[in-house]
Order: C-alpha cells, then structure tokens, then sequence
C-alpha cells in the first residue's frame, strides 16, 4: 500500500479545488476577465482557520490583477465579496465560524474531500460543453 503523505495529499486537493473553482465559475468574478490568469481565491482565507480549504463554497476565481488589488481594494472587495456570496446563499460570517472548526487531516478526510471535488468538477465540465 502507498504511503499517506500529507504534504503530497494536500498539495493535490490544493490543484483540484484551484481547478474545479475556476471551472466552475469561468471568468473574474469581480471583473468578469477571462483573458487574464485565473486564480482560486479563499474567501475565508486561511489564517482564520482550515477547514474550508478545499470547500467549493469557499471559493471564488478571481484574475490575477483583482486577487492582488485586494488590499488596495478593501472596502469595495468587502461588498463585492458579500454580495457574491449572497446571490449564491451563503453567510459570510457563517463560512467564517465553519472554517475554525478543528479538522484532522486523515486519509478518510483526503479521499471525501478528493471524491466531492471530482464529482463537482465533472459537473462543472459537462456544463461547459
Ligand atoms: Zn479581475
């Protein structure tokens, strides 16, 4: 049998969670850019807490000019954020009690979080055809 390497395990989630995000949502979300790179941005990001680090609803693609305008950017990201998150059902401060849940990262956890993700980036690949 394989070995479990967390760093490896994580680091693969990281991709497929990067992936199916961008999949999903196909272009900026704050400038509706599909030309520039594309990045799979935490929207509760991780100094508060991990355990939303592979959730779909945690995440959001944004180019790579907004992701780092950010900090320039804080009050107007802040609404667009949470009007993003709104017209989709979620809480903002709701993710953000979600993440700091303590989570362990085992195999079992790996292979859930592995399993969802593939399901939904399937889904988010048949709707593009
Ligand atoms: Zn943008």
């Amino acid at each position: 049998m394989k070995k479990f390497k967390i760093k490896t395990r994580k680091r693969e989630l990281t991709k497929l969670w990067s992936k199916t995000v961008r999949e999903r949502d196909g272009c900026c979300q704050w400038c509706y850019s599909r030309t520039r790179q594309l990045h799979a941005h935490h929207v509760v990001t991780k100094i508060y807490g991990n355990a939303l680090r592979y959730n779909l609803e945690n995440g959001m693609t944004l180019c790579s000019y907004c992701h780092r305008d950010i900090p320039n950017r804080i009050d107007e990201y802040i609404e667009f954020r949470n009007c993003w998150l709104w017209d989709r059902g979620i809480d903002y401060w709701k993710l953000y009690r979600q993440a700091q849940i303590k989570v362990k990262f085992t195999q079992t956890f790996f292979e859930h979080k592995k399993a969802k993700l593939l399901e939904a980036l399937k889904k988010a690949e048949d709707i593009d055809l």
